[in-house]
């Protein structure tokens, strides 16, 4: 179980979250939904620490984390972003194994087997001596979700994880997504797919402006928004 109490943050004299509460019980997939520059990703940003937020607090199964070594954090939360970022120099194998290595401290031979074994699981083990330029973007991201999942997270984020994708190749993306959340996989997912959104998350948070507007069960935002400002964005975007 992942929280998020109270969180304030500024950019300077930008109020970016004004009092953020967020919480995901173990096992279940949160979504959080907004129009552009409601502070989605800096809230993911503040949840694995990548920064410090200026107020509030952040708990993983009950316990603070701001007290923590911030790797420590970033080990148990696995991040998928927009943009893949992986290394175009190393085949897939060595981009999923490379932080194994390094920071779950395996052998050479283990950690490649972890990633061979991970890649096999987004259906993509074939492709473990390519380069990453030689997949499609679905592919790519697959790949980095491979990679995020071979840390053996407590808890996936996903920041837009399709929105730099061809229309065709979302679907295999939105589709691994949707196995992990059915298999019990702690997620908190910033999306514009309002079809995951609404069939695949146990709760949506609709964020305007640096609060949560509304929170609640996908059938009561979708069907029966309470505020103008979600019956506004669920027409901009529907
Ligand atoms: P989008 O849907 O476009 O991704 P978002 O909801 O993720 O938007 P954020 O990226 O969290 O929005 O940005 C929220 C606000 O914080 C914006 O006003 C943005 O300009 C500001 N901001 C984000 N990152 C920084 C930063 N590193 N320095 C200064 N301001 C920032
Ligand atoms: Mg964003």
């Amino acid at each position: 179980t992942l929280s998020a109490k109270n969180i304030h943050l500024s950019f300077g004299s930008n109020h970016v979250l004004r009092g953020i509460d967020l919480h995901v019980p173990q096992g279940t997939t949160a979504s959080v939904i907004g129009p552009s520059g409601s502070g989605k990703s800096t809230l993911l940003r503040v949840m694995n620490r990548l920064i410090e937020p200026d107020q509030g607090d952040i708990l993983l199964d009950g316990r603070s984390v701001l007290k923590d070594n911030p790797d420590e954090l970033r080990r148990r939360i696995g991040m998928v972003f927009q943009q893949f970022n992986l290394f175009p120099h190393k085949t897939v194998a060595e981009n999923v194994s490379l932080a194994l290595r390094k920071l779950r401290k395996l052998s050479k031979e283990e950690a490649r087997s972890d990633a061979l074994e991970q890649l096999d699981l987004v259906g993509l083990k074939h492709k473990a001596e390519s380069r990453p330029a030689n997949l499609s973007g679905g592919q790519q991201q697959r790949v980095a979700i491979a990679r995020a999942l071979a840390m053996k997270p407590e808890v996936m984020f996903f920041d837009e994880a399709t929105s730099a994708l061809d229309p065709e190749l979302v679907k295999g993306v939105l589709a691994l997504m949707t196995d992990l959340a059915k298999g019990g996989m702690t997620m908190v997912v910033v999306t514009h797919e309002m079809g995951f959104s609404r069939n695949v998350s146990d709760a949506v948070t609709f964020m305007d402006a640096g609060v949560v507007v509304e929170s609640g069960p996908p059938e009561q935002l979708f069907t029966e928004p309470r505020t103008d400002r979600l019956k506004g964005f669920l027409s901009d975007v529907l």
